[in-house]
């Protein structure tokens, strides 16, 4: 039988676990503090566990890391991890230090089946869904590896906030997804605020409902158009739960979320979506028809980061400042991402890993459906 990976479980997984080994939780919470905590992966190591306890796990047990294939480093200081997860997949991981904090950028499939047009990893296709132990692994692996580089005191943290940002779905992985977040909240593994965890989405309504009632954290949902027709062909997802489903689900969520607000992502296509008449259609969005239906958020406009075989432009930035202006006279709290890592393609949308596409995913792609003159009908 093969060893079972501790890292695929949060601690009520692991207490199970510990469970049908004859052990206690304590012990459970013992093992869990020496892994995450303090980056153990070695039994040997985990001094105050019973000798009998360790040999067990040592027989049926790994803490298994991801096979670190390369790191770049930007010179903005922004680190990107490329992680083998086998069968010729390999999926990015990303840190980006900032004054006050340190964000890691965690990824949650290899490839993508969402497929948006102006996303690198949703050009590469699909291949599968990452285990909760993979996903947890990028942040235990980063966690314990910048502790070390920076020559952090004991009890100091290097990544205050983690963003589901990186490569793929995470609402399309959902069941190894929850246990992850767990384990990133648990007081007795990284202890991150439910408010510094953010599952960003492109809009699975269901499992936005689900993620309320089984682990709410802090909600940010790409939204990249104002309209369904033009939302259809950026956010092909939109066609099974078009804006106004999906603005309802964000409405529901606000009402368990950690934070009173949901972020919306807009990423900026020059001719595509950055008019001022869609600015104004943007902004009677999200305020809705009646003051009930207005959905509380911040909008963050992402000027897009250009990869090869998009077809898309970056928005110049007057146009992006003049967009964001609309929206913050419009009463919406308004912020344009700077770009973080971009000379080590590790900026938002930039991460393409490497993926065996499983799906049928890149060849609808190669198919020009937008096109960046604003009259064009495929755009209105
Ligand atoms: N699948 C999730 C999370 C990963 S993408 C989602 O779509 O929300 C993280 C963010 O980067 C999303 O808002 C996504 O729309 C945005 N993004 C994707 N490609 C981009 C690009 N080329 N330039 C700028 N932002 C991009
Ligand atoms: Fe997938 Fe998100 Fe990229 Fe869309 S933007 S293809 S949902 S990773």
């Amino acid at each position: 039988m093969s060893p079972v990976n501790l890292l695929d479980f949060d601690l009520d997984g692991l207490a199970a676990h510990c469970q049908t080994l004859g052990e206690k939780r304590f012990r459970a919470v013992q093992l869990f503090r020496w892994i995450h905590q303090k980056g153990a992966a070695d039994f040997g190591q985990m001094s105050d566990l019973a000798k009998s306890l360790r040999d067990k796990l040592a027989g049926s047990a790994v803490i298994r890391p991801l096979a670190l294939l390369s790191e770049q480093a930007s010179t903005d200081g922004t680190i990107k991890w490329l992680f083998d997860v086998g069968n010729g997949d390999a999926v990015e991981t990303v840190f980006i230090p900032e004054d006050d904090r340190g964000t890691l950028c965690v990824s949650s499939q290899a490839g993508c089946a969402v497929g948006c047009r102006f996303c690198s990893t949703g050009h590469q296709g699909f291949s599968r869904n990452l285990s909760t132990g993979e996903i947890v692994a990028q942040l235990w692996f980063a966690e314990h590896h910048l502790r070390q580089r920076l020559g952090l005191a004991a009890g100091e943290r290097a990544i205050s906030n983690v963003v589901m940002m990186g490569m793929g779905e995470p609402l399309q992985n959902y069941a190894a997804l929850v246990p992850a977040l767990r384990t990133m909240l648990d007081d007795h593994g990284y202890g991150l605020s439910r408010r510094r965890v953010t599952v960003s989405t492109s809009g699975v309504v269901p499992m936005i409902d689900r993620l309320r009632e089984d682990c709410p954290v802090a909600l940010a949902v790409s939204l990249h158009a104002p309209n369904d027709a033009l939302r259809d062909q950026l956010v092909p997802l939109n066609r099974k739960y078009p804006l106004a489903e999906l603005l309802q689900a964000c409405r529901r969520y606000l009402a368990s979320a950690p934070r009173d607000f949901i972020t919306f992502e807009y990423c900026m296509l020059d001719g595509v979506n950055d008019d001022p008449e869609q600015a104004r259609e943007l902004i009677a969005l999200v305020h809705g028809p009646r003051a009930e239906q207005r959905v509380p958020c911040k909008l963050n406009l992402i000027p897009f980061n250009p990869f090869p075989a998009s077809g898309l432009k970056r928005s110049p930035r007057e146009r992006v400042m003049a967009f964001a202006r609309q929206l913050q006279e419009a009463g919406i709290v308004t912020t344009v991402r700077k770009t973080r890592g971009d000379d080590i393609d590790a900026a938002c949308g930039q991460l393409a890993g490497e993926v065996q596409d499983r799906t049928r995913v890149h060849k609808r792609m190669t198919r020009p459906v937008i096109r960046i003159e604003p009259s064009t009908q495929d755009l209105t």
